[in-house]
């Protein structure tokens, strides 16, 4: 456990971040451009995604386990909102444990392809149960992320990428599959891996942030807590590892994320609907528009 650095809240960044977002020329789309500030998502925003992968689960024989139809069913509800809203998005296929799982990955186009912020969480369950917090809510909570940066026509400096893993319960297979399948040369355009899992938790009282310790404290990181230090909102640190940010970390990449813990429930059959907070999880997905919007308009340190 790493001791939290409090951050001064600097006017000067707020005013960088508007003056960043000002100079990008008008684009010859009819997009307009990005506001200044991040824009917030109502629960309604959000709980219809998780109620669809609650009834995925009912369908397919009450999980969304690697390997079953549920699984494959989450990745095509997620897929298809994301193509509906432009993203250019990609199936990419791995064999585990005699099954065939996916990683679903999505683009946003534009910004710099030497500077990529990605964004994950994986969406598998366990046999077990349908996974709702873990990690239907952290699943959702990028979902509803990438869809704000859709719909408000975000043309970041970096350029965005949200990936939605499979066979994570199995022992993060997907992500490890991505991260190997990268050139070192790919790899080193990831500026920084955010993950999200278990973004819902109910009683949730304060959020648990990722501190990468080979990388010290990451811009990342630092963004996350100064989104809930602004709003009061109490933080603990915690390291890289037990969920897909541990792939990205063996990679050499900095991470960086929050969970909002472990339930009662978890690996279970009653981590269903009403194990998740609609309010954490709104706070939760806020959380990750206001840091991507961060990082999206700062100009890359390397
Ligand atoms: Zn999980």
């Amino acid at each position: 456990m790493t001791s939290r650095r409090s951050l001064p809240r600097s006017a000067a960044a707020v005013l960088g971040l508007s003056l960043t977002l000002t100079a990008v020329p008008a684009a010859a789309d009819a997009r307009p451009p990005a506001a200044p500030t991040a824009p917030t998502v109502s629960e309604q925003q959000v709980m219809p995604h998780l109620r669809a992968l609650q009834r995925i689960a009912d369908r397919n024989g009450g999980n969304r386990a690697h390997g079953t139809k549920g699984y494959a069913h989450s990745v095509s509800y997620v897929r298809s909102a994301l193509d509906r809203a432009g993203f250019r998005t990609k199936l990419v296929p791995f064999t585990h444990d005699g099954a065939t799982g996916y990683n679903l990955i999505a683009d946003w186009p534009g910004g710099d392809p030497d500077h990529v912020l990605m964004t994950g969480a994986h969406l598998d369950s366990v046999k077990e149960g349908p996974g709702i917090n873990d990690n239907g809510s952290g699943s959702v909570a990028v979902l509803a992320a990438a869809l704000q940066v859709a719909e408000s026509g975000l043309k970041p400096r970096r350029h965005l990428r949200f990936a939605w893993w499979g066979a994570e319960e199995q022992g993060l297979i997907g992500s490890a599959d991505y991260v190997g399948k990268l050139s070192e040369a790919d790899r080193r355009k990831i500026d920084v891996y955010l993950n999200f899992d278990q973004a819902g938790s109910k009683n949730t009282q304060q959020w648990f942030v990722v501190h990468d310790d080979e990388h010290g404290e990451t811009e990342a990181q630092q963004a996350f807590e100064a989104w809930f230090a602004e709003r009061d909102i109490p933080t603990f640190d915690i390291g890289v590892g037990g969920s897909d940010h541990e792939s990205f970390g063996n990679a050499g990449i900095p991470s960086s994320g929050f969970s909002t813990g472990i339930s009662d429930c978890i690996h279970e059959a009653c981590d269903n609907l009403a194990n998740v907070d609609p309010k954490t999880e709104k706070t939760s997905t806020d959380a990750i528009v206001g840091v991507l919007w961060k990082l999206a308009a700062t100009a890359p340190r390397h």
